[in-house]
């Protein structure tokens, strides 16, 4: 009997750069197009990206995608089709894998939404960040708390049973009393998992530029704001699985914990960071030479900016500083056992200096922060592997 090889499992990342206006903080990836035409050959070009990998993907079998952007569901149902139907074309995308859409309330419809669960979406982000309406309108973001509603209606009418909400906290205008008004209002809905990010002002954002005006809550508040929520989550179910991400059971997002695990995954589009065969590279940000460079062979547009093969020590490190994000931390038998060196010799000695102040904890299998920990880890880990660090857990 002829014995199939075993595929790989790996995740696929699609970003789609485009959104309806850009919100005041934000640095990603992302722009208001100006027509549609640069949509046709955004979608164009990824299909054509797809093709070019299908080849070097037919070992792997495709267990978890992630639409992320931008606001994917700026794009139209025709053109998020179109895409899918690439991916089930040139992948082996399996039937349990976990296919997640971000999405912007206000930017898709019950029609839209249905379609997409009927195409295989399986979770859907909603991102809210504020249930009130001043932090919204502070932020810049396009819509309120009642279209919000309105989408999370929607979506499970549609057949979303897994339903993220992305928060945020330590944003202009918010109290600790605002802010636990949003965790109530947003679990009284019952979404599946909630991700909450602290926000970091980045340069080149009209925030950086009015920051000294911005009326934003101070350190130790937003310290609260974090502490609190952790309690308050655990209460309605929600344990943190990763500093900024809490999930009811079974709800935790498979896609992200690859990026965690250190597992493997394919970014496809504009400004898209992969970790493929030992080696990581990103793609361009400018999203003109993205479409360029998949539509014209031309030597002198470069779509790959970044490449790297990782040594063992970079290895390591990344292990280590994407594993220590996690409630569950670093296991210290499985890190010896895919790194060969032993934990506690290379990096539990210098935690350990962190357990008496309480930011650390460890047992028999495990190094991990506690909550206190988590808020300071950028600056513990930044000691431990020597990496740069400006702020406590922002990733937004
Ligand atoms: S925060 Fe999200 S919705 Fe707002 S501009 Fe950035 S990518 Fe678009």
């Amino acid at each position: 009997m002829l014995l199939s090889k075993q595929k790989k499992p790996l995740g696929l990342y699609i970003h789609i750069p485009f959104c309806k206006s850009k919100c005041e903080y934000c640095d990603f990836c992302s722009f208001v197009p100006n027509g549609t035409s640069v949509i046709e050959h955004y979608t164009d070009a990824l299909i054509l990206q797809m093709e070019d990998w299908a080849d070097r993907c037919r070992s792997y079998e495709i267990d978890s995608v992630f639409f992320g952007g931008g606001t994917p569901t700026f794009l139209d149902s025709k053109h998020l089709l179109r895409i899918l139907n690439a991916m089930y074309d040139n992948f082996h995308v399996t039937k349990k894998a976990e296919i997640t859409v971000e999405c912007n309330p206000a930017t898709a419809d019950f029609k839209s939404l249905r379609r997409l669960r009927r195409a295989g979406v399986n979770r859907l982000s909603l991102g809210l960040q504020s249930a009130n309406e001043n932090e919204l309108a502070a932020l810049g973001r396009i819509h309120s708390f009642k279209d919000f509603q309105n989408s999370y209606e929607d979506a499970r009418r549609a057949g979303f049973e897994n339903i993220s909400v992305d928060l945020m906290y330590g944003i202009p205008e918010q109290t600790e009393k605002s802010f636990a008004h949003t965790l109530s209002a947003v679990t009284s809905l019952g979404p599946d998992h909630i991700s909450l990010y602290a926000l970091k002002i980045e340069n080149n954002t009209p925030f950086a530029q009015k920051k000294d005006t911005l009326n934003l809550p101070d350190d130790d508040a937003v310290y609260n704001m974090y502490v609190k929520a952790v309690q308050y989550l655990a209460a309605k179910g929600y344990d943190r699985y990763e500093i900024s991400n809490f999930a009811k059971q079974g709800a935790a997002c498979l896609h992200n914990l690859k990026y965690w695990h250190c597992d493997e995954y394919l970014g496809l589009g504009a400004s898209a960071h992969s970790y493929f065969g030992g080696e990581r590279f990103a793609t361009t940000r400018r999203v003109k030479d993205y479409i360029d460079g998949m539509e014209i062979i031309n030597n002198d547009i470069k779509v790959v900016v970044e490449s790297d093969k990782i040594d063992s020590h970079e290895s390591m490190e990344e292990y280590v500083m994407l594993g220590m994000r996690l409630d569950e931390g670093v296991n210290i038998h499985d890190f010896e056992q895919r790194f060969g060196v032993s934990f506690v010799e290379k990096y539990g000695k210098l935690l350990d200096e962190y357990i008496d102040d309480g930011f650390v904890k460890k047992d028999d299998e495990s190094y991990s922060f506690t909550t206190d920990g988590m808020f300071v880890s950028n600056f513990i880990l930044s000691s431990v592997l020597d990496l740069d660090s400006d702020s406590p857990d922002s990733e937004n």
